[in-house]
């Protein structure tokens, strides 16, 4: 039989290891976070070989005092917390005390500082390489602040030098690590070289226009023409930054960038949040792209979850979930055309138009933020096969008046302009004083129709249904509190359900919409989800369906012929219906090419 040993602390460190230090990246995240800790205005990060060869980090932060550097390679050695209250409110990145020994145990390190307080002319060096850390410290030549210098990682162990990837592989993981921390400190200067070539240089950025362009510099500049800025408050929560709109989605969840006062995270909670904001509006297995920032009372987030803190714990889960998912679902709704289209100066937050490098010739959608109110005539319309619409009785006559005023200058013209003609029978092509316009007809009806029947049905309440026959189903007992529990919330969803017995409920009530689907799926779908994150879409998701389904089945098809006085009836109420930019599938339902990308098109004045 074994006899138990004390690991050695340089075995300790390696174990430890194991867990902090995985590739090039996890180092460069350390380093970076450390330098953000003290302070740092400027980063600078200098790479050889995917950071592999070498991985060196400069910053000009507060630097560390000669006597603490041999201290700060050794493990659970922290500057940031001394007791367990500090963890409550910490504000730091790191706060365990085990970079520094974890990385200088797999490789080569070199660490120079000059501390505020110090007074020495010199800064002090120590250099490890995998050893116990018996550092020694000896002067060395350095501004104020602190260069830490990572070399041949994993020299020491080669079982995990197998695993890291190829040079470019490694590199991308360290590029996305930066412009992570990039996008979580405007305040500070980044700069990234890789084999002497220089990758990013991101000044500071404080004014919203400076932020905005650094955005545009880290995740393109498609992202920024294609998402609106928004900003929100409530009860102790703001939401800022940018989403995308539903028609620039991506294949990929690979731009989504969300902070929690400061710190990156990913969590299911608010990954929920926002697919279900998204919901209604996103082409069908598409990701949407954001950047976004939350910012509440550090003590009501709990950050020390996870090793790598990529989760956090919200005290009130139910409370940020709701506010992540009604803000989005707010602001992707108002995004509909408008008059700011023509001006765009006195909404820079917008930023599509006012940007300097959106690619030529390009089709731009425009969004705008102004709160709008919908039309007050709701009448369901999906009966008909035609356009339907109290502005259908629009004479001719007023829409050749309304033509006229295109030319006149001083006219008001309405942001999606005035209809020209219908086109293969499946496009209007409108015009307004600033570009033309294309819409796809039935796309754009079937919104509309939609939009109405949904407000229909939220005004009418959701109509319940007593069950003939009450439905008893057997749950779990976490279920079945969860359900007792939550009754008046299930109620507000339309069921209304009672405990039979410990590990048994009964349905006694479903929205009658959705009478003919599987009850009892639903609710423990709608139970799970609520044990989950508190609340549940399932049902307005599966209601919505129908109504989208038969949204489509009611709006005008291709080939109808639709008068002029049709299609302007049908711009004036794209311009109102919340979510008109796109279909119920996620596809854009109108574009817009402006004169001077026209001109650009055809050379004009070249
Ligand atoms: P942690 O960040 O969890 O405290 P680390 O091992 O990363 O643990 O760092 C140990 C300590 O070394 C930090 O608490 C800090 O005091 C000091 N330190 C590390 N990097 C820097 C830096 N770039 N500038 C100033 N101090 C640093
Ligand atoms: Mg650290």
């Amino acid at each position: 039989m074994n006899r138990i040993n004390l690991l050695s602390q340089r075995l300790a460190n390696q174990i430890a290891a194991g867990e902090v230090v995985e590739r090039p990246a996890s180092v460069a995240k350390e380093l970076l976070e450390n330098s953000l800790d003290a302070g740092a205005g400027k980063v600078d990060i200098d790479l050889e070989q995917g950071g592999v060869k070498l991985l060196r980090v400069k910053d000009n932060g507060s630097g560390i005092l000669k006597d603490d550097l041999v201290l700060a390679l050794s493990r659970h050695a922290t500057s940031k917390i001394s007791n367990l209250e500090d963890l409550e409110t910490i504000v730091s990145m790191g706060f365990r005390g085990e970079a520094l020994a974890s990385i200088s145990s797999v490789a080569r390190l070199k660490m120079m500082s000059k501390a505020i307080g110090d007074k020495d002319d010199n800064g002090w060096k120590v250099e490890t390489a995998g050893q116990d850390m018996d550092a020694r410290l000896e002067p060395v030549a350095h501004t104020r602040g602190t260069t830490v210098e990572v070399r041949d990682l994993f020299f020491n162990i080669p079982a995990r030098k197998k695993f890291l990837k190829t040079e470019k592989t490694e590199f991308a993981r360290i590029d996305e690590i930066v412009k992570r921390i990039a996008l979580s400190r405007f305040d500070v200067q980044f700069s990234l070289r890789h084999n002497q070539r220089s990758i990013h240089k991101l000044l500071p950025a404080k004014s919203e226009q400076e932020q905005q362009r650094r955005v545009g510099l880290v995740c393109g500049p498609a992202f920024l023409e294609n998402s609106v800025h928004i900003d929100l408050e409530r009860a102790g929560l703001r939401l800022w930054g940018w989403v995308s709109l539903p028609t620039f989605s991506r294949s990929q969840a690979d731009l989504q960038y969300f902070y929690v006062n400061g710190r990156i995270i990913r969590d299911k909670l608010v990954a929920h949040a926002i697919k279900q904001a998204y919901r209604d509006v996103l082409f069908h297995g598409r990701h949407p792209a954001y950047v976004l920032y939350l910012e509440l009372d550090p003590s009501l987030v709990d950050v020390n979850v996870h090793p790598t803190k990529h989760e956090v714990r919200f005290r009130d889960s139910r409370l940020v979930h709701d506010f992540l998912f009604s803000s989005l679902h707010k602001a992707l709704a108002k995004v509909t055309p408008s008059d700011q289209m023509t001006d765009n100066s006195s909404t820079p937050s917008l930023g599509l138009q006012n940007l300097p490098n959106s690619p030529q010739g390009g089709v731009k959608v425009f969004s705008n933020q102004s709160p709008l109110a919908l039309k007050e005539s709701n009448e369901l319309s999906y009966q008909t096969n035609s356009y339907n619409s109290s502005a259908w009785q629009t004479d001719v006559k007023d829409h050749l008046a309304a033509l006229e005023k295109l030319g006149a200058d001083d006219a008001e013209i309405p942001p999606l302009g005035y209809a020209i003609a219908q086109l293969h029978g499946v496009y209007i092509l409108a015009q307004n004083k600033e570009g033309i316009i294309l819409v796809d007809m039935h796309a754009a009806h079937e919104r509309i129709t939609y939009e109405r029947m949904k407000l229909a049905c939220e005004n009418e309440e959701l109509k319940m249904q007593p069950l003939l026959v009450p439905l008893s189903i057997a749950v779990s007992q976490a279920e079945a509190n969860c359900a007792e529990a939550q009754q008046l919330v299930l109620l507000n969803l339309g069921i209304e359900i009672e405990r039979a017995s410990d590990q048994a409920i009964v349905i006694r009530q479903i929205p009658s919409i959705l009478k003919d689907s599987n009850v009892e799926q639903m609710v423990r779908d709608v139970l799970s989800d609520v044990l989950e994150f508190g609340s549940s879409d399932r049902i307005q998701s599966h209601q919505d369906e129908l109504l989208s389904t038969m949204a489509c089945h009611a709006s005008v098809r291709a080939n109808r012929h639709l008068t002029i006085p049709e299609m302007n009836a049908l711009l004036r109420d794209m311009e109102v219906t919340e979510r008109s930019g796109q279909c119920n599938h996620g596809r854009p339902t109108w574009i817009y090419q402006s004169l001077d990308e026209l001109d650009k098109l055809f050379l004009r004045g070249q």
